[in-house]
């Protein structure tokens, strides 16, 4: 049955990166159809808005997209559309895989197998609460931290693991210090895991955390945690096992589900061929595990790995001399 999805090309690397990505997923006659719609600085240009109805309604209709990096200016400017969208569709787990892969000289080239959960809607990106003195000398931020928000995404987490067969989940937190808001993640998320007696849980102060994923990654399985904590691990994991050119993201709610690429835009990159599309390709492996084809999903990961192995067309940031739509290529020939 064919399957109709959104596809954002984004900004920066992006149409570069999801030509790729759609041409490896033709390759392997999945049966999805592509519905194209603009975000971001093209919307802009193009519909004179950063998130037009068209994109709304095309992700309302379809239920899942698959969604390239959007540029956001940093400090000043329009606020991020990723943020947005996560928003406008409630999109409350941020579910970013880190796996050792070969020939990534990365730190850890094996060994390291750990998915952050990251909650995705509340706590310090809530954009409310913001404010800076008319001196620009003092600058304030809220965060907010609710029961409903923390069950779900701890709940998310421990279903993760049954159904995957994981073993352990770290619950991330900085009760010690931010005894309130990380304090009331933390007490919810003890409730919660005292329903999934079979799956070992562990607590862990985000500092301590940052240094034991860089030590010993090998202890960690799956990883709960705040927004903030859970965008900052998330990011140190994906350099753990080799770089943002490896680390997929997928942004999970009730109604909805977009996928994507953990990096952004890469401005220094963009328009040279040179950006890897792995973590696009492993954004759509996690879509084909969300629609309910997990043998074409292992199809796509495994002739990533082969690729990978045979150093065939490998993108700079990998140490080859390849370029994005050769390396696609590659992946393609061994789906
Ligand atoms: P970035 O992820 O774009 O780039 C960081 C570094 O990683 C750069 O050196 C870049 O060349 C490299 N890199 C990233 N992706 C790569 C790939 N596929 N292949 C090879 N190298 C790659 O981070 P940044 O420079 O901090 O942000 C640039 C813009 O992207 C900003 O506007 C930011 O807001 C936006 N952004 C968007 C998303 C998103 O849409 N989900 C996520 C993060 C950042």
């Amino acid at each position: 049955m064919t399957q109709t999805i959104t596809v954002i090309r984004g900004d920066g690397i992006g149409p570069e990166i999801m030509d790729a990505t759609l041409y490896v997923l033709d390759a392997m006659d999945v049966g999805l159809r592509y519905e194209e719609a603009d975000a971001g600085l093209v919307a802009l240009e193009k519909h004179g808005e950063l998130l037009p109805q068209a994109t709304m309604d095309s992700i309302r209709r379809n239920a899942i997209a698959l969604k390239s990096p959007l540029t956001t200016p940093v400090g000043e400017g329009f606020s991020s559309i990723n943020v947005e969208l996560r928003k406008r569709f409630d999109l409350y787990a941020n579910v970013r895989p880190a796996k050792s892969f070969p020939n990534t000289k990365s730190r850890f080239p094996s060994g390291v197998d750990v998915i952050t959960v990251r909650e995705n809607t509340e706590g310090a990106y809530i954009g409310e609460g913001q404010t800076i003195t008319e001196d620009g000398e003092t600058a304030t931020l809220m965060q907010k931290i609710t029961r409903k928000g923390s069950e779900r995404i701890v709940r998310y987490a421990f279903e993760l693991a049954r159904n995957t067969g994981r073993k352990k989940v770290t619950v991330v937190h900085k009760a010690n210090i931010l005894k309130t808001t990380s304090g009331l993640f933390l007490k919810v998320a003890r409730e919660v895991a005292a329903l999934y007696p079979e799956i070992e849980c562990n607590e862990m102060i985000v500092d301590n955390t940052c240094m034991q994923l860089v030590m010993r990654p090998e202890q960690f399985d799956i990883i709960v945690t705040t927004n903030l904590f859970g965008d900052i691990i998330s990011d140190l994991c994906a350099g753990l096992v080799g770089g943002l050119g490896l680390a997929p993201g997928a942004n999970i709610g009730k109604d909805a589900a977009i996928f994507e690429a953990v990096h952004g835009t890469a401005p220094d990159i963009a328009g040279q061929g040179k950006a890897n599309p792995c973590a696009l390709l492993l954004g759509a492996a996690q879509l084909l595990d969300h629609i309910g084809k997990p043998d074409d999903a292992t199809r796509l990961r495994k002739a990533i790995i082969a690729t990978l192995e045979a150093q065939d067309n490998l993108t700079p940031d990998l140490g080859g001399s390849g370029n994005t739509m050769s390396f696609a290529k590659a992946i393609a020939s061994r789906v």
